[in-house]
């Protein structure tokens, strides 16, 4: 009798594999084609301390632990290319901070520059329809800054405003456009009443965790984390290839000429 070969009973062999996956014996007494019984968790259990039961399904729970541990080897994998995207990712796809002109860098006489006639005529009207003695506390706008502003423009040095530093506006990017790797660092997004809120996955968890799996390595290295190791390198060089990078990689040994 080898455990390693199946049961020459069908329902025996039926009834192991059942238990040996982790079903109460009744029930795959019942699955195997056994009549269901009220005797059939006494005969169940009867089956299951049979010799021959036993010892298969003891060889099949090994074989299945070690194929779920093979499974968990290619979670490594999956989980180390996962944080290796939100670590390496860049924000900037998702949001960036534009900093241009400010509303009197370019503004005539140091005056507020309007984007064109439009934007002025709406605050002058909003201005116009202000109650007399609200109207006294607050200035009449006026155009002589002159029109033509934009983020766009140059900051000037010497501007009187922004000394210099212009001004900023968080831009959030077309999250369709965004590479793979920056949608994968996207956590949320949320329209709210001041605008769009995005939240992105931490980068220096991930960062901290993948120097944890590779720290985990050190130790163990002829074990699980092996794969892991493999993913991450191949990830690395497949990023660093694809961002043109002119580091020639060497994809086998080279061979020693014989001499
Ligand atoms: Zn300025």
């Amino acid at each position: 009798m080898n455990p390693e070969e199946p049961l020459e009973n069908w329902k025996h062999e039926q009834f192991a594999c059942q238990v040996a996956t982790g079903i109460p014996a009744r029930a795959a007494y019942v699955n195997a084609g056994y009549k269901d019984t009220k005797s059939a968790e006494a005969s169940a259990s009867i089956l299951q301390r049979t010799p021959k039961v036993a010892a298969r399904i003891s060889h099949l729970k090994k074989t299945y632990a070690a194929a779920q541990a093979e499974e968990v080897k290619v979670d490594d994998v999956w989980l180390t290319r996962q944080y290796l995207t939100v670590a390496t990712a860049d924000p900037n796809e998702l949001i960036r901070v534009k900093t241009g002109a400010c509303r009197y860098c370019h503004g005539a006489n140091g005056e507020y520059h309007w984007r064109n006639r439009d934007e002025f005529a709406r605050h002058h009207r909003t201005w116009a329809m202000l109650p007399p003695e609200k109207q006294a506390t607050r200035e009449e706008p006026n155009d002589l800054g002159g029109y033509g502003y934009s983020l766009h423009l140059p900051i000037n040095p010497d501007c009187g405003n922004c000394d210099g530093l212009g001004t900023s506006r968080v831009a959030v990017a077309d999250t369709a456009k965004a590479s793979p790797a920056a949608r994968r660092l996207l956590a949320t997004i949320k329209q709210t009443r001041d605008g769009v809120e995005i939240k992105v996955h931490d980068q220096m968890h991930a960062l901290d965790q993948l120097g944890r799996i590779i720290g985990a390595f050190e130790k163990d290295n002829k074990q699980k984390g092996e794969g892991a190791a493999d993913a991450l390198m191949a990830a690395i060089l497949e990023r660093t290839k694809a961002a043109g990078s002119k580091i020639p990689f060497a994809t086998a040994q080279p061979e020693d000429k014989p001499e």
